[in-house]
């Protein structure tokens, strides 16, 4: 089993987890957002193929600066629930006191999200709408699976788990809609919710 890595970007500070961070910035999504924040995941772009072991090594360079923090790892992308299974390998080699974060869609199938629920720290879930029109006109795909994804995770009591991110999405959502999908998500007991504002690159 092989990572396919496109960055790994060190020494980042409560950006993408608790502590300092490597983030490691996985190919491959199944979106197509329109205003896609990493466009080279979307197309055969370069990336270098890792072994868990291999990754292992140059993440454990920090290892000082993550026990020092409660820091780690966190796999971005891209999708990283795409690589569900070798960050189920690279988990089981990984020292004690090294946690590991991972940005999702929530966007996959079930078998890629059960067996990381227990082993990952922190899910950082960006959410786009609760509202299935909007997320399918921006996304081009059906959040029927980041429903389904959401329930499973809120029945088993993993809520605490999620940071959730609900974006203001220029032309495709409002604040009605915002204020929708926060209820939505408080009622199934998610509470860590944050609400921001995606930054449109100029052409
Ligand atoms: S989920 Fe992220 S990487 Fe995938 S298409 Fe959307 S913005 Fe791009």
């Amino acid at each position: 089993m092989m990572f396919k890595v496109q960055t790994i970007n060190r020494h980042r500070m409560k950006v993408d987890g608790e502590g300092v961070t490597t983030l490691v910035g996985l190919y491959g999504c199944p979106l197509q957002c329109k205003y896609c924040i990493n466009e080279t995941v979307l197309k055969e772009a370069p990336y270098k193929e890792y072994t868990p072991d291999a990754l292992l090594q140059v993440v454990m360079q920090d290892y000082c600066y993550f026990v020092a923090t409660n820091g780690g790892v966190t796999f971005g992308g891209g999708e990283s629930l795409l690589h569900s299974e070798v960050i189920q390998e690279f988990i089981r080699i990984l020292p004690e006191h090294v946690s590991v974060n991972l940005e999702t869609s929530l966007n996959v199938k079930q078998d890629a999200v059960i067996p990381l629920l227990e082993p990952v720290h922190q899910f950082i879930i960006d959410i786009k709408s609760m509202n299935g029109s909007i997320y399918e006109a921006y996304t081009k795909l059906p959040n029927q699976r980041v429903l389904e994804n959401l329930q499973y995770i809120a029945e088993h009591n993993y809520q605490h788990k999620c940071r959730i991110r609900v974006p203001r999405i220029p032309e495709f959502n409002d604040e009605a809609d915002i204020e929708n999908s926060v209820s939505v998500l408080r009622n199934l007991g998610f509470e860590n919710i944050d609400v921001f504002s995606y930054i449109i690159k100029e052409d």
